[in-house]
């Protein structure tokens, strides 16, 4: 076994909160974090906020709450750590995350070592003069990479000042181990020597990345395919600083159904309006597991824990992943149906509130139990189930659409069978007993002409679930008072 395989495994996810945390990001702190809880080691969070201007501390903290609401929990930060389960710091509760911003130190002092070695430079060239040479470069149809020219200068070019820190990059072959896609080579002399920081003071990100990777020892860098061109530039950055090389893995682009490039409306589409659309956080891990990794067998519904379980790099695939909306609703469906009635009661109340709707015992409990097959996402069953607690507005003509019944009929009808619910005793008001009140009337007017005015007036929608269903939640005070209702429509219709 050489070192690098006894090297304790060491994990981070580094998010640049420079908008909305998006569903490829997800995905990477979730590989990330099953790849430790799988293995054991330490899953540590880094805020990538050396962008001054494009960094804005509401997506940080955009950051932070989604990966507690999905529960993906991390190890330590600058105030202390998770040591065998216990916790060796400060503010215990409230660590970390670790911020770029908050190491400009460090950096600085690895940049003065390039700089000193003179494996980095400053560069003097003006925006105008590297546009000049990056034309001229393109008219002779080669690459348009930077020429070196602030290399060789001895000195401070007089009157110029100077522009950014570029890196001196050897024209080598670099050649990685990715743990998803095998070996994988970069002739780094077709990137000349780029730039590392504006100055001393403010790193750019690869060179950043680099030196929190070897500070905070991390074994493992996880993370998407579209930074597979970075990775030999940090080699080069690290070789120069005399840094050990982490494994890595780079994870499959996420595609679009038509496997072309995720959309911009899929690829931007924030975490949390997933969230505000109801769906359950297990389910998107769930959902975000399987894109990309799969399970030895056929199985598609997990839990975090049975992920935790099945996670192994050699079923992450190297082809690009496809992005299924109606996969994840496939799944949030089969996870609320995992929920307890009482849960998802607690569950929906939010987003019923949404709706201006104040969910009410034992209402709620009983609208849970007769949806919850149905449910596919919170506030879609939000929306579908409010008419329980409000009736909403609708005309007369919805309780005739049954065959074109005449109001004269529905009136007659819906007396009758408000005349026989009322019979029914309250503690025997259950689906099955006002199923029999009724089946004589039924059986005499037509199972349409009976079911229809009632369920509409019961419900003031085209579609809901069964009149009996309806009525036994609602109790006979409220049946009977939209049956009402609905006899004073007809009366004016
Ligand atoms: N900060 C980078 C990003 O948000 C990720 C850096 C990395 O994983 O190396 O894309």
């Amino acid at each position: 076994m050489n070192a690098r395989t006894v090297k304790k495994i060491r994990v981070r996810f580094a998010p640049s909160p420079t908008g909305h945390w998006h569903v490829g990001g997800v995905r990477t702190a979730l590989f990330n974090w099953l790849f430790t809880r799988r293995n054991g080691g330490a899953f540590v969070l880094r805020i990538e906020d050396t962008d001054a201007e494009r960094s804005k501390k509401e997506y940080e903290i955009e950051i932070i709450e989604m990966l507690r609401w999905l529960g993906l929990d991390w190890d330590e930060g600058p105030d202390g750590a998770w040591v065998n389960g216990e916790w060796r710091g400060t503010s215990r509760g409230e660590y970390g995350p670790y911020r770029q911003s908050e190491r400009i130190e460090l950096y600085q002092k690895h940049l003065e070592t390039l700089l000193r070695e003179r494996r980095a430079y400053h560069c003097y060239c003006t925006k105008e003069e590297l546009e000049a040479e990056r034309q001229t470069l393109l008219s002779q149809g080669l690459p348009p990479k930077y020429g070196g020219h602030c290399r060789a200068l001895k000195s401070p070019p007089p009157g110029k000042t100077p522009q950014v820190i570029r890196f001196a990059a050897p024209e080598v072959e670099v050649e990685f181990k990715d743990l998803i896609r095998g070996k994988v080579k970069f002739n780094t002399g077709l990137f000349g020597d780029f730039v590392i920081a504006k100055d001393v003071r403010t790193p750019l990100y690869n060179f950043a990345v680099v030196v929190d990777d070897h500070a905070m020892q991390i074994s493992h860098v996880i993370r998407g395919e579209e930074h597979l061109s970075n990775t030999p530039k940090q080699i080069l950055m690290q070789k120069a600083l005399g840094f050990e090389e982490p494994t890595y893995a780079h994870l499959p682009l996420i595609l679009a159904a038509d496997r072309s490039k995720l959309s911009k409306r899929y690829a931007e589409t924030s975490l949390l309006e997933y969230r505000e659309r109801g769906f359950l956080p297990h389910a998107l891990l769930n959902f975000l597991a399987l894109l990309g990794w799969h399970p030895a067998s056929d199985r598609e519904l997990f839990t975090p824990n049975e992920l935790i379980k099945e996670f192994d790099f050699s079923r992450i695939q190297k082809g690009g992943a496809v992005f299924d909306e109606e996969k994840l609703l496939w799944l949030n469906r089969e996870h609320l149906r995992t929920l307890a009635d009482e849960t998802l009661a607690a569950l929906l109340t939010p987003f019923l509130a949404r709706e201006h709707i104040e969910a009410r015992e034992p209402l709620l409990r009983r609208v849970v139990h007769i949806e919850r097959e149905r449910m596919k996402t919170l506030a879609a069953a939000a929306a579908d189930t409010r008419f329980f607690f409000a009736l909403p507005e609708y005309p007369a003509s919805l309780l005739l659409q049954w065959q074109k019944t005449s109001p004269n009929d529905a009136a007659r009808i819906l007396r009758a069978v408000r005349e026989r619910i009322a019979k029914v005793p309250e503690a025997d008001f259950t689906p099955e007993t006002l199923n029999r009140a009724l089946a004589a009337l039924v059986e005499e007017e037509g199972k349409g002409q009976v079911l229809w005015p009632l369920r509409a007036a019961l419900s003031g929608k085209e579609g809901s679930p069964g009149p009996f269903d309806i009525a036994a939640a609602l109790g006979p005070a409220e049946s009977i008072r939209r049956i009402s209702l609905a006899l004073d429509k007809l009366a004016s219709a």
